[in-house]
């Protein structure tokens, strides 16, 4: 089966191994492209970014990946950024580190009254403690604030890819706080699609919640994709993989839902540039032989 997936993760932030270990699942899995995306370093300290200091180390190790396995697979550079207001912007760190594509993410939305960032995804208890204390328990307020921040993210530090676009989600099991069918909710979702139509962006299709048992269906919810497919919005299918096990977890049923709700292609960084390649459950349905004979040389 012939996949891509340019959300990674590796050593140099929260991921298990060196890049190369991914590299080389990913040959093994007959992948086509594999592209690394690690946390975006962050001025200020927490569990899972890169530090600054290594990143040009990580920029080098995935610049030799791309030629030592160029006959096999097609390497790329990427950042999952963090967008904060002031302090991290997808688009600045894409042109900063000459990257060949950025994947942005929000998973701070709110500030304690001591200056620290509050994570919309770390631990339970933590996302209590943020909701009472900076939002007062208005979960109204606090997802309109996230998805708020996601646009301003689209409209003015535009990423190539959205990550996660509903990870905010990842708290409410079995309906505790909201429910996806709630008016006010699908508005501010629906507002946010637009937005990524707008500004040319490629809505990930993440199928980490999955295969981590966080949650039954991928970021974003069918639901949501069906919204994005009526919409036109191109989606990429991504596994968020932090260990060379999960590149491709979850793929095959994601795909087939992508299907069901009508998608027929998905998009992929592919000859250096993003193309719209027909899939289904099976794959990318690309000639390998076309594939043999751009990659042999
Ligand atoms: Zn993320
Ligand atoms: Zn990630």
């Amino acid at each position: 089966m012939i996949w891509t997936n340019y959300h990674g993760h590796c050593k140099y932030c929260d991921g298990n191994f060196a890049p190369e270990e991914y590299a080389k699942r990913a040959i093994d899995k007959d992948f086509l492209a594999y592209g690394f995306s690690s946390h975006s370093p962050l001025p200020f300290d927490n569990a899972w970014s890169m530090k600054e200091d290594s990143i040009q180390n990580y920029l080098q190790e995935i610049e030799l990946l791309k030629g030592r396995y160029h006959t096999k697979i097609e390497i790329y550079t990427g950042l999952e950024a963090d967008y904060i207001e002031g302090l991290s912007s997808p688009s600045k760190l894409k042109s900063k580190y000459n990257l060949d594509y950025v994947i942005g993410s929000v998973h701070y939305a709110g500030v304690y009254p001591d200056g620290t960032r509050w994570e919309i995804d770390g631990d339970t208890r933590g996302f209590q403690t943020g909701l009472r204390t900076i939002y007062g328990n208005n979960i109204k307020k606090c997802i309109s604030t996230y998805y708020r921040l996601i646009r301003d993210m689209i409209e003015m530090h535009t990423p190539d890819i959205v990550g996660h676009l509903d990870k905010i989600k990842i708290h409410n099991i079995d309906n505790v706080y909201f429910s996806e069918f709630d008016r006010w909710y699908q508005n501010e979702v629906i507002s946010t699609l637009k937005s990524i139509k707008a500004n040319g962006c490629i809505l990930e299709v993440n199928t980490r919640g999955i295969y981590t048992r966080k949650n039954w269906q991928t970021y974003p919810s069918r639901w949501i994709l069906e919204k994005a497919y009526e919409l036109k919005i191109p989606v990429t299918l991504t596994s968020d993989a932090h260990h060379p096990e999960e590149i491709n977890m979850a793929f095959e049923r994601s795909a087939a839902m992508l299907n069901d709700v009508g998608y027929r292609r998905m998009t992929i960084l592919w000859q250096g540039k993003w193309q719209n390649v027909p899939f289904d459950q099976k794959g990318l349905k690309i000639d390998v032989s076309n594939k043999d004979t751009k990659l042999a040389s």
